[in-house]
């Protein structure tokens, strides 16, 4: 299956960069929210974003023009049952994404594909509530969309082969890698990186290093571009303890128990840079380590 046009869900953080991305592939983008006013700010970012691109010789003022007369706005979800490929990144809870689809499905095409973008809810129990699981999958891009390689594809236990080379196509056309996944608690990447960050914490949280020297020994130790504290702040302390939550409920497992210090960054709202504060403090001129 060809896909030409896609619908993109929630033009938050990551729709918008993904709406940027397939833009500069060629795709006609139907970026869609309930908020007119994330709709607005989702273009203003893609076109600094695009600007920052052109300024760099990325990408030429043409391929920045065309690419931006691609993305059409809408708060009428109705309208993307148009679209071949639709790929949900709205608000990271179960009953939205589920509201979404229901409201969807009525005005789909038959052969259309659907997709969410979700970094830990079953992609299985989403397709279920559907009335097309063969041809339902996780598409899971990686923050900052424009920059970051992997995509991860993630089939649900009815995904169809079709519809695997279909995204796997569509990945390919952005220069992007897809690598596939079975559908278990975080998939691959947040698998592996939640509990290295979790363990991090445990290592703060027990004395054995200071912020800085937890940090400082895993990039100069283990060649890593960024300390696993630092990158959580990155990342939002709030979604790393969602997803060590869901690692723990899904598999059952007390080696992904979250640590307490975690849980106690996230109650007094220190969620990392987005709030200015996490393991760093990001109020002055250059981040200080709060421990
Ligand atoms: P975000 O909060 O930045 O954006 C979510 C957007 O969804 C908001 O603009 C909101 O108005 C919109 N929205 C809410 N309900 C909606 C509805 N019913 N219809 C249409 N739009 C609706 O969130 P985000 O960080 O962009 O995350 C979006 C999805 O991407 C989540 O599923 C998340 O798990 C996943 N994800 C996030 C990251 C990350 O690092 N932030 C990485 C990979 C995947």
């Amino acid at each position: 299956m060809d896909v030409k046009s896609v619908g993109v869900i929630g033009a938050g953080q990551m729709g918008n960069g993904i709406a940027h991305v397939l833009a500069l592939a060629e795709y006609d983008v139907l970026l869609n929210d309930v908020s007119q006013d994330a709709l607005n700010s989702a273009m203003a970012t893609i076109e600094g974003n695009m600007a920052r691109q052109a300024s760099r010789g990325k990408i030429s003022d043409e391929e920045m023009q065309s690419a931006l007369k691609r993305i059409t706005t809408t708060m009428e979800l109705p309208q993307l049952g148009q679209t071949d490929l639709v790929i949900e990144a709205a608000t990271e809870r179960e009953t939205v994404k589920q509201a979404i689809f229901e409201s969807l499905l009525p005005h789909l095409q038959p052969h259309t594909i659907l997709t969410s973008n979700t970094s830990s809810i079953s992609i299985t129990r989403l397709a279920s509530r559907t009335d097309r699981p063969e041809r339902f999958m996780g598409f899971h891009f990686m923050n900052p969309v424009p920059v970051m390689q992997l995509v991860e594809l993630i089939r649900g236990i009815a995904t169809d082969q079709p519809t695997f080379a279909a995204c796997k196509a569509v990945v390919d056309r952005l220069g992007k890698t897809a690598a596939s996944a079975e559908d278990f608690p975080a998939f691959i990447v947040n698998r592996i990186l939640m509990p290295m960050i979790n363990e991090a914490v445990y290592t703060l949280y027990e004395g054995v290093g200071n912020v800085q020297s937890i940090d400082q020994s895993m990039k100069l130790g283990a060649n890593h571009p960024m300390g696993p504290l630092e990158l959580a702040d990155f990342i939002g302390l709030d979604t790393c303890l969602a997803i060590m939550n869901v690692l723990h409920d899904g598999l059952a497992d007390t080696k992904y128990r979250p640590c307490p210090l975690l849980t106690k960054y996230v109650e007094a709202g220190w969620l990392g840079r987005k709030t200015q504060r996490g393991f760093y403090d990001y109020r002055g001129e250059a981040p200080v380590p709060t421990r």
